[in-house]
């Protein structure tokens, strides 16, 4: 349970720690909160020879509410996202996700940026975050790049982030006609998602005319259920309506198996998760 040797790193900008980040190849590791991190090398499953700690980076910081869109620094903690009060009056989903992460001490020090470049299976964020469309921006030696959710995980702990590259922030559209609604299987131990679903239903003149559905912790990486999202128009919450959707939501796609789930315990979690948070997004309280 003690992590091999390395060298602590602390940059005073982003420019500073993408040039440490070059120099450090693959032996540097970004930190930020350090709760998926250190659990890694606290286990020899990482043992990098260098950390840099991007917590402090204050380009890394801060949630702004703009009419349209909401930007979310990427050393944002899941705390500050739970208590952010006009967050919650803007977008309650994301406050109420923040709150169902795992416990205060991993709240008070994980972070949403960390979440997503880490991209477990079983995290909350990936689900959210494709839901609501979000763009993850990223910066390296060669620039910007913004990268849709929809695109940025790619397989089990995979994602399109290239190694020299930071997460900086989310940006997530914001809109009024939208109704939103997570809900997720905990694990009894850790509190992540056995299986998470997150639904976003669009409405024009109080008619739902699409949205979408994300999963997490039911396969090797979260992802959009396009089948069901097509269907979504005209959704008005008929039990028949909802077994459809739910029908099309998991064809196809190839459940994880491990000691506590196998492949058909989760894909019924997950059947149950999204007929609960189609029932809560249609029905807000
Ligand atoms: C007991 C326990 C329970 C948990 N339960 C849940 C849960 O219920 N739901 C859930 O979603 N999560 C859960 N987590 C994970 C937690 O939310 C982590 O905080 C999160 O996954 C990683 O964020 P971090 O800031 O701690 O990242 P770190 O551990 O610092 O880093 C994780 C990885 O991301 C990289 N990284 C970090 N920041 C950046 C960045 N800005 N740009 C590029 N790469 C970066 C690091 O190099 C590292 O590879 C749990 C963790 C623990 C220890």
């Amino acid at each position: 349970m003690i992590p091999s040797a390395f060298e602590y790193i602390r940059p005073g900008s982003l420019s500073e720690a993408l040039a440490q980040l070059a120099q450090g190849g693959d032996g540097a590791k970004l930190m930020s909160g350090g709760h998926s991190l250190l659990p890694m090398m606290k286990l020899r499953l990482a043992a990098p020879g260098t950390l840099i700690d991007i917590a402090e980076l204050p380009e890394l910081q801060g949630i702004m509410i703009g009419t349209n869109e909401i930007v979310i620094g990427a050393a944002t903690t899941h705390a500050q996202l739970e208590h952010h009060a006009e967050l919650a009056e803007a977008m309650p989903l994301l406050p109420s996700i923040a709150g169902l992460i795992a416990d205060p001490t991993v709240r008070n020090r994980g972070t949403i940026g960390g979440s997503l470049a880490h991209a477990d299976p079983s995290a909350d964020w990936p689900a959210a975050m494709l839901a609501l469309d979000a763009t993850v921006e990223v910066i390296g030696p060669k620039g910007q790049r913004s990268i849709p959710a929809a695109s940025f995980f790619k397989g089990l702990f995979e994602t399109d982030l290239r190694l020299d590259e930071i997460v900086v922030r989310v940006r997530i559209p914001a809109g009024s006609n939208q109704r939103g609604a997570y809900r997720k299987f905990r694990h009894p131990a850790s509190g992540y998602a056995v299986v998470g679903v997150a639904v976003v239903l669009a409405y024009e003149a109080n008619r739902c005319s699409g949205g979408r559905i994300a999963v997490t912790g039911h396969s090797a990486h979260a992802f959009r259920a396009k089948a069901a999202e097509a269907a979504l128009a005209g959704y008005a919450g008929q039990p028949d309506q909802t077994e459809r959707l739910i029908d099309l939501a998991f064809t196809g796609a190839s459940p994880l198996e491990d000691r506590f789930a196998d492949a058909d315990y989760r894909t019924q979690l997950g059947r149950t998760m999204l007929r609960r948070a189609l029932v809560d997004a249609i029905s807000p309280v």
